[in-house]
């Protein structure tokens, strides 16, 4: 091994940590952590999936705001697109009508490609780079994984009941006249 001077070995330091805080990467570690295994970038399925878990029949695709358009309002008005941008996806001032197109573009080919998954007997599940911010990072995978169990569940026929808990359905009940007069 050759010796590195703290600089290089800062700037290969660096490196290494960027590498791993890529959104792809996150998602990765979080669903190997509890328990799941896949397969990365499928070329033979549409739209190369990032990652894909066979034995769930599911393709997870790990999106960048900008290039994907994440919560973008498109709205037509007559024979023109309006595109309303959104807090993680803004259009550059400057040839902004490139970037649309581009954008909507690339929002279109996502929506045909997980159709085509989709007739393949694939789930699809979307994450977005902006869900995975160190305060959001693992409700979301947690929930990637719930949404996972639910699937494998549902694939094999198991009825899923989620019920509220029981307190949680108290709540929503009108409250009883009995319960009023010994408030007050
Ligand atoms: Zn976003």
């Amino acid at each position: 091994m050759g010796k590195l001077s703290p600089e290089q070995r800062h700037k290969q330091m660096a490196a290494i940590r960027g590498k791993d805080t890529k959104p792809e990467l996150l998602v990765r570690r979080g669903l190997w952590k509890r328990g799941f295994r896949y397969r990365l970038n499928h070329k033979r399925l549409p739209g190369h999936p990032d990652i894909v878990l066979r034995k769930y029949r599911t393709c997870i695709f790990v999106n960048g705001c900008f290039w994907h358009g994440h919560n973008v309002a498109v709205a037509q008005v007559n024979s023109t697109v309006l595109v309303g941008d959104s807090e993680c996806c803004k259009m550059p001032k400057s040839n902004r009508e490139f970037w649309v197109a581009k954008i909507l573009r690339n929002k279109e080919r996502d929506k045909a490609e997980q159709r085509k998954l989709a007739e393949m007997g694939w789930h699809c599940i979307t994450v977005w780079e902006c869900e995975l911010k160190p305060a959001k990072r693992e409700e979301t995978l947690e929930s990637i994984a719930f949404t996972l169990n639910h699937i494998w569940l549902q694939d094999h026929g198991v009825k899923v009941n989620y019920r509220t808990p029981p307190d949680e359905e108290d709540k929503q009940l009108p409250m009883a006249a009995e319960d009023n007069e010994i408030k007050r």
